[in-house]
C-alpha cells in the first residue's frame, strides 16, 4: 500500500539536524509473524531525537519514530496473540531466541542493535521504500511516524479499553523507562529517597512511579523550571534546577542518605553527578540517552568506600509487552497521569514537533497521524 511517511534526510545546509520530509512511500503486505496497524499516534522520543541529530546510528534515508499505538488491521498467517480491530500500542521489539529472551528478560535481548538500530528486519530487509530505493523502515521493527505500518506480533500490548489510545504509545519507551525503572530495578523501600536527573518523559514517568513505591523523598533536578512544576505536581516532594549545587543539596536535604539516583538526561550526561549524590550503599540507575561514545568521570575511591552501585536499566527492564499491559492497568486506575506532560501535534507538523522538544517549549510531543 501507499502511506505517507516522515523520512529523514541528511542535513541540507539550512538545518543543523537532520531533515524530516513528508513523502509517499511503499509499504509492504505483512509477513506470517507481522501485524498492519493504522497508527492513530506516535510520541517523539530522545532517541528519534539522538538519530536527528546524529547522536545515535540510523541509516539515512530511513524513517524514525518507535512510541506508535493504532488499530490493527490485518495480521499474518501465524499471527495468534491479536486480531483485526485490536488497540494496541508497539513496544520495544526482543528476538525471542537468545539467551536472555529465554531467561525471561527480552528488554536485554542481545539482538537489541540490530532490532533497533539497523532499520532492517533481521534477515536485513525492509518494508518500505520510495520510487524503487529501499527504506530504513523498522526502527525499532515499528518505523511509526508514518500512517500505516508493520511491527512484529510479540512486541505489542493490547490498550485496556477505556484509555485514550494516543496516550499509550509512550509505554514502548519514555514511560516505560522511568517507570520501569522504579518498579524492577532499583525497587525503593519504605522511607527512602531518590534524586533523579532530568525531568523530562523519562524523568517524570520515573517520579510518577517512584510515587507508587516506600520512596518518601522524591527529588527531581532538571534546568527547565517548567518540568520540575511538572514534577512537583506528579510527586516529587522537592525540586532542584540544576547547577554547580545539585550534587551537594540533594545530600543536604537528607543529610547524606540519597539511596537510589537515576540520570535520566536526554543528552546532557549527568551520570558523574548522579553518582556523587548518592549516599552510602545508594544505587545509581543509569537510563539517559547521550553520544555512544559518551564518557563518565567519578572518584577512585568513592564507589567502592561507600559501596554505590551503578546499574543500566534498559527501557526500564521487564517482560515487555506484559509488563507494559500493567502499567496501562495503573493508568486505567487514575494512578499514572501521563497525560500532564503531554502535547499534541498534527503529522504534518512534525519538524515544529522536534524543534519545540529541542528548545525546551514542551515536554512531550505526540502525532497524531490520522
Ligand atoms: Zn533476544
Ligand atoms: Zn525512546
Amino acid at each position: 500500500m501507499q502511506i505517507t511517511a516522515a523520512v529523514m534526510e541528511k542535513p541540507d545546509g539550512v538545518l543543523a539536524r537532520r531533515r524530516i520530509k513528508l513523502e509517499k512511500v511503499e509499504l509492504e503486505d505483512p509477513r506470517e509473524d507481522e501485524v498492519l496497524i493504522r497508527v492513530t499516534s506516535c510520541g517523539v522520543c530522545g532517541t528519534d531525537k539522538g538519530c536527528i541529530h546524529g547522536l545515535e546510528p540510523f541509516p539515512i534515508p530511513g524513517v524514525l519514530g518507535h512510541e506508535g499505538a493504532g488499530v490493527v488491521e490485518a495480521i499474518g498467517s501465524r499471527v495468534s496473540l491479536v486480531k483485526t480491530g485490536d488497540r494496541v500500542m508497539i513496544g520495544v521489539p526482543f528476538c525471542g531466541h537468545c539467551l536472555t529472551c529465554r531467561r525471561g528478560e527480552p528488554r536485554y535481548c542481545q539482538n537489541y542493535m540490530a532490532l533497533t538500530s539497523s532499520g532492517y528486519r533481521m534477515d536485513g530487509s525492509s518494508p518500505m521504500s520510495r520510487d524503487g530505493e529501499t527504506l530504513a523502515g523498522r526502527f525499532f521493527q515499528q518505523s511509526s511516524w508514518v500512517p500505516n505500518t508493520l511491527a512484529l506480533e510479540r512486541q505489542l500490548a493490547r490498550a485496556h479499553d477505556g484509555l485514550d489510545l494516543d496516550l499509550t504509545g509512550q509505554y514502548g519507551c519514555s514511560i516505560s523507562t522511568g517507570a520501569g525503572t522504579n518498579f524492577n530495578e532499583l525497587k525503593p523501600y519504605p522511607r527512602s529517597s531518590i534524586a533523579g536527573f532530568g525531568a523530562g518523559n523519562v524523568g517524570l514517568g520515573a517520579v510518577m512511579a517512584a510515587r507508587m513505591t516506600g520512596a518518601t523523598t522524591i527529588i527531581a533536578v532538571d534546568e527547565v523550571a517548567e518540568r520540575l512544576a511538572l514534577a512537583g505536581e506528579l510527586g516529587a516532594t522537592h525540586t532542584l534546577q540544576h547547577g554547580p549545587g545539585t550534587v551537594e543539596e540533594p545530600k543536604a536535604l537528607i543529610r547524606d542518605n540519597v539511596d537510589f539516583s537515576m540520570e535520566a538526561t536526554d543528552g546532557s550526561n549527568l551520570v558523574s553527578e548522579a553518582i556523587e549524590a548518592l549516599g552510602v550503599r545508594g544505587t545509581c540507575a543509569r537510563m539517559g540517552g547521550a553520544k555512544l561514545t559518551e564518557t563518565v568521570q567519578y572518584k577512585f575511591a568513592d564507589v567502592p568506600l561507600k559501596g554505590k552501585r551503578i546499574v543500566g536499566a534498559m527501557g526500564g527492564g521487564g517482560q515487555s509487552p506484559m509488563f507494559l499491559e500493567d502499567l496501562m492497568r495503573l493508568q486505567l486506575e487514575g494512578r499514572f497521569p501521563l497525560e500532564k506532560p503531554v502535547k499534541f501535534h498534527d503529522f504534518a507538523d512534525v519538524n515544529q514537533a522536534i524543534d519545540d522538544s529541542d528548545a525546551h517549549k514542551i515536554i512531550k510531543p505526540i502525532l497524531r497521524m490520522q
